[in-house]
C-alpha cells in the first residue's frame, strides 16, 4: 500500500485536502481513482488508512487508524562522514530502510568530500528527500533526520545512553554490538563510523572512553559498515 507522509495533524473519518508535494505522485504515478485507498503517516507519526473522495483537489477521509509498531524500539543515530560519488544516497537510502532514526554527517580528518555551506545545503534537500522516499517505501512511521556536522572532536556524546565507535583497527579484538546491546538497557545509541580510509589516530583516541566494536572480523567499506551494525541492532531488538 503506497504510503505518505504530511504535515498536518489527521482524525478518524474526517476529510482533508492532500498536501500539494504528493500531488504528482498519487495523479501521475499512482493513477489513483475516487475510493482507492493508501495510507499516509501525519505530523504526530500516527499511520492511517485513507480513501480517495475526490480528485479535485486531491482529497482523503481517514478510515482507520493502523496501530502495528514498525519503528526499531531504540533511536539509532549514524554518525557517518560524507561519502564520495552517490554512496551517501546508498547509505541513507538502505539506512532509512533499516531502522536509523537520523544521520549527522560529519567532517572526518581524513574524509575526501569536501563541500562549500551552500552545496551542503542543496545536498541537504536531496538526502532528505531520498530518506522520505526510502521511509515511505518501507512503510516507517518516521523520516529519519539528517544534518551536517563539524569534527568529531567539538561533538557531544553525552546524550545519548550508548556510543558504539566502529572501529576498523578492532576487527579482530572489538566486542561484537549483539554482545555489549545484551548488557545495556539504552534508548538513544550512537554509531560512529569513519571514511574511506579509516579513522585517525586523534579521531580514535576520543573514542578511548566509549564502546568499541568490531562490525565482524572482515574489514568493510564505508558504505557497507553502517548497513552491517544496523542489521545486527535489528535482528537484536526484532
Ligand atoms: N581503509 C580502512 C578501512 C575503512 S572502512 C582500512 O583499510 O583500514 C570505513 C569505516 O567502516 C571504518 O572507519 C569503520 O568505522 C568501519 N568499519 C569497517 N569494517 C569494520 C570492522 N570490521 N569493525 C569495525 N568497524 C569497521
Amino acid at each position: 500500500m503506497q504510503r505518505y507522509f504530511i504535515e498536518e495533524t489527521v482524525s478518524l473519518n474526517e476529510t482533508f485536502v492532500m498536501d500539494t508535494k504528493h500531488i504528482h505522485h498519487i495523479k501521475n504515478v499512482m493513477r489513483a481513482k475516487i475510493d482507492d485507498e493508501f495510507n499516509i503517516v501525519d505530523k504526530t507519526g500516527s499511520a492511517y488508512a485513507v480513501q480517495l473522495t475526490d480528485l479535485e483537489p486531491v482529497t482523503y477521509k481517514v478510515t482507520e487508524k493502523i496501530e502495528s509498531e514498525v519503528e526499531l524500539p531504540v533511536n539509532i543515530t549514524l554518525y557517518s562522514p560524507l561519502l564520495k560519488g552517490d554512496k551517501m544516497d546508498v547509505v541513507i537510502q538502505k539506512s532509512t530502510e533499516l531502522g536509523a532514526h537520523e544521520f549527522v554527517l560529519y567532517k572526518a580528518e581524513r574524509s575526501v568530500v569536501k563541500l562549500t555551506a551552500k552545496k551542503e545545503d542543496s545536498r541537504l534537500i536531496r538526502y532528505e528527500k531520498i530518506a522520505r522516499e526510502a521511509a515511505e517505501q518501507s512503510r516507517r512511521t518516521k523520516i529519519p533526520g539528517i544534518s551536517f556536522a563539524e569534527k568529531l572532536t567539538a561533538m557531544d556524546f553525552t546524550k545519548y545512553d550508548l556510543v558504539l565507535f566502529a572501529y576498523e583497527d578492532n576487527n579482530l579484538k572489538g566486542r561484537s554490538i549483539k554482545n555489549v546491546l545484551s548488557a545495556s538497557a539504552a534508548h538513544t545509541i550512537a554509531v560512529v563510523f569513519g571514511p574511506e580510509g579509516g579513522f585517525s589516530e586523534k579521531e580514535a583516541e576520543i573514542f578511548k572512553s566509549y564502546e568499541n566494536v568490531a562490525l565482524g572480523r572482515r574489514i568493510l567499506r564505508a558504505e557497507t559498515a553502517p548497513l552491517y551494525a544496523l542489521s545486527v541492532i535489528g535482528s537484536y531488538y526484532e
